[in-house]
């Protein structure tokens, strides 16, 4: 029944409305279920960045917006950690249900202002929505522990509570789905949250939060605020913040991993890769070429858990012509056009440095055997597109190797054996995920057995884990000790609380001083 009370309110973001007028709207600030105006002075340009077009102005919030902020989920925390859990399991059911049928706007959103295809947006909205239907078992999941009878008519109960107020940092490559990886499990075990999305495309996630509100989390319980640098540092100075969620860069996940830490806040930091997809000389060609290739350019390479660095072993190197006649024929174009296998990187900015890492290869020795810096989108002259790269017999030490390019250019490399290949992929201080092509179930349990990555595909390009289980990066990509989602999303947001009680029948008898500990 509470599925039939929910509205069919469809939700438009107003930059995808107003995308073609000369006037950009200013992005709000949402606080205590309002689209607040920011009074700031600070604005960022928000640009489509298959247009460069300006779309919107985002706020840098003012200090006394993100205190306002505080202080609503504060007040939220005092009552929302007191619903019941099955009124929160109930809010999910319905929030799953509403992203659902606003699937197709909120892709449209994020092509518009991310850059990537449509429906590889769409792609990844379902992965975040299988967050909050994974959210809907809270009933099980923040079951505690209890043991009766510890000792004489004394039980030990451990209730799994949450933490308060909590805040959620988001990059800007999947603007949907890393905030339903945050706020949804947070909120679902009883904590508040507040949302700093990335400036580069803040809309999903303010859609998302007002979808939340309508799905009955009350006022609080989820506020938006926007910014940078001051945004993010604010965040982990503030004394009621009591965790912190962040997806994003190495720069600023270490950065907020020691400023939070050392402030006394529980951290988790999803942050950069260089994935490694090994192709065995007998793995099934087509299939692996082509997984490999959606794996390394699909929106336009800007994954985590992108490809980025294929490495052939043995006879398997015969296969690169083809694999580069295969990368010639993908289309470069505008995310909302269709057809569009890869769009734009986000910015000037990211295009440039992509540019910048493909010279640098070359210069380094590396062979150009796809050359994407010159491409051409014919209605789209001033976007930021770069079209497949693929840079052959790349060595360890070379720039384009050692730094994550977050662009469409795959690396490739060629070794003798398979444990040439684990050394390499071991030796990068990464460790967000790789995956084997090979039709060898012994190859396939040796590789899994030595690797020392934390998502592992066995003929599966992007081992991303389903939100049953958690995203589970390991070494230079993850800081803190509990991962996303999954048992361990709840972890992350709850603590325990342990209760020792003892009941006598004797009750009334006085209990004698005891000096010592029990023996
Ligand atoms: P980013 O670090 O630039 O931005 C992420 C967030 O941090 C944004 O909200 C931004 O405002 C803030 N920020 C940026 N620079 C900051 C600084 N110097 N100090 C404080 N805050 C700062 O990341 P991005 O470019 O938006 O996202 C791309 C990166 O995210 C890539 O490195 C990618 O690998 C990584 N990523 C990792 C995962 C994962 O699960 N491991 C998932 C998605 C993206």
């Amino acid at each position: 029944s509470s599925l039939l009370q929910a509205s069919s309110k469809i939700y438009v973001n107003e930059y995808v409305r107003c995308a073609s007028t000369s006037s950009a709207p200013k992005i709000k600030n949402f606080i205590h279920g309002k689209m607040v105006d920011s009074q700031t002075k600070d604005w960022i340009e928000l640009t489509n960045p298959a247009t460069n077009e300006v779309i919107g102005l985002v706020p840098k919030s003012t200090n006394s917006e993100m205190l306002a902020a505080v202080e609503s989920s504060k007040e939220a925390y005092s009552t929302w950690s007191k619903f019941s859990v099955i009124q929160r399991q109930q809010v999910m059911f319905r929030f799953q249900e509403i992203i659902r049928r606003n699937m197709k706007n909120l892709a449209m959103n994020i092509s518009k202002e991310q850059g990537k295809t449509v429906h590889d947006a769409e792609g990844s909205i379902l992965r975040g929505l299988q967050v909050v239907e994974a959210c809907c078992a809270v009933t099980f999941l923040q079951t505690g522990e209890t043991m009766h009878g510890v000792a004489r008519d004394m039980d030990i109960h451990s209730y799994r509570v949450p933490l308060g107020v909590t805040a959620g940092i988001a990059p800007f490559n999947f603007p949907a789905m890393v905030p339903l990886w945050m706020f949804p499990v947070a909120t679902v075990c009883g904590n508040t949250m507040i949302m700093k999305p990335s400036e580069q495309d803040p809309g999903a996630c303010m859609m998302l939060v007002e979808m939340a509100q309508e799905a009955g989390l009350p006022n609080g319980v989820a506020n938006v605020i926007h910014g940078q640098h001051e945004a993010v540092t604010f965040i982990c100075d503030h004394p009621d913040i009591r965790a912190i969620s962040f997806v994003g860069s190495d720069t600023a996940g270490n950065y907020i991993y020691e400023r939070g830490s050392k402030n006394g806040k529980r951290v988790q930091c999803n942050m950069g890769a260089k994935n490694h997809g090994v192709i065995m000389p007998d793995a099934n060609k087509e299939q692996a070429l082509n997984q490999l290739l959606g794996a390394a350019f699909g929106a336009a390479g800007q994954r985590c858990m992108a490809l980025s660095t294929a490495i052939f072993v043995g006879n398997a190197k015969e296969w690169v012509p083809d694999l580069v006649a295969k990368a010639k024929k993908l289309r470069v174009n505008a995310g909302h056009e269709p057809n569009t296998d890869l769009g734009p990187v986000i910015s000037k900015k990211a295009k440039e440095r992509v540019l910048e890492l493909i010279e640098s290869g070359i210069k380094e020795g590396a062979k150009c055997l796809l050359d994407g810096r010159n491409v051409k989108v014919p209605n789209y002259p001033n976007g930021n597109f770069v079209g497949p790269t693929i840079l052959h017999q790349v060595k360890p030490n070379m720039k384009c190797y050692t730094e994550e390019i977050f662009g469409p250019v795959l690396v490739s490399m060629e070794a003798d054996t398979l444990d040439d290949a684990i050394n390499i992929i071991n030796s990068n201080p990464y460790g967000n995920g790789t995956a084997i092509f090979t039709t060898n179930g012994a190859t396939a349990r040796k590789f899994t057995l030595d690797i020392d990555v934390g998502q592992i595909g066995i003929n599966v390009p992007i081992p991303v884990p389903l939100p049953m289980f958690s995203f589970t990066g390991s070494r230079g990509s993850f800081r803190g000790d509990t991962n996303f989602y999954g048992r361990q999303g709840i972890n992350f947001y709850t603590q325990f609380k342990t209760v020792t009680s003892q009941w006598r029948a004797e009750d009334a008898t006085p209990i004698e001083v005891q000096m010592t500990m029990p023996t």
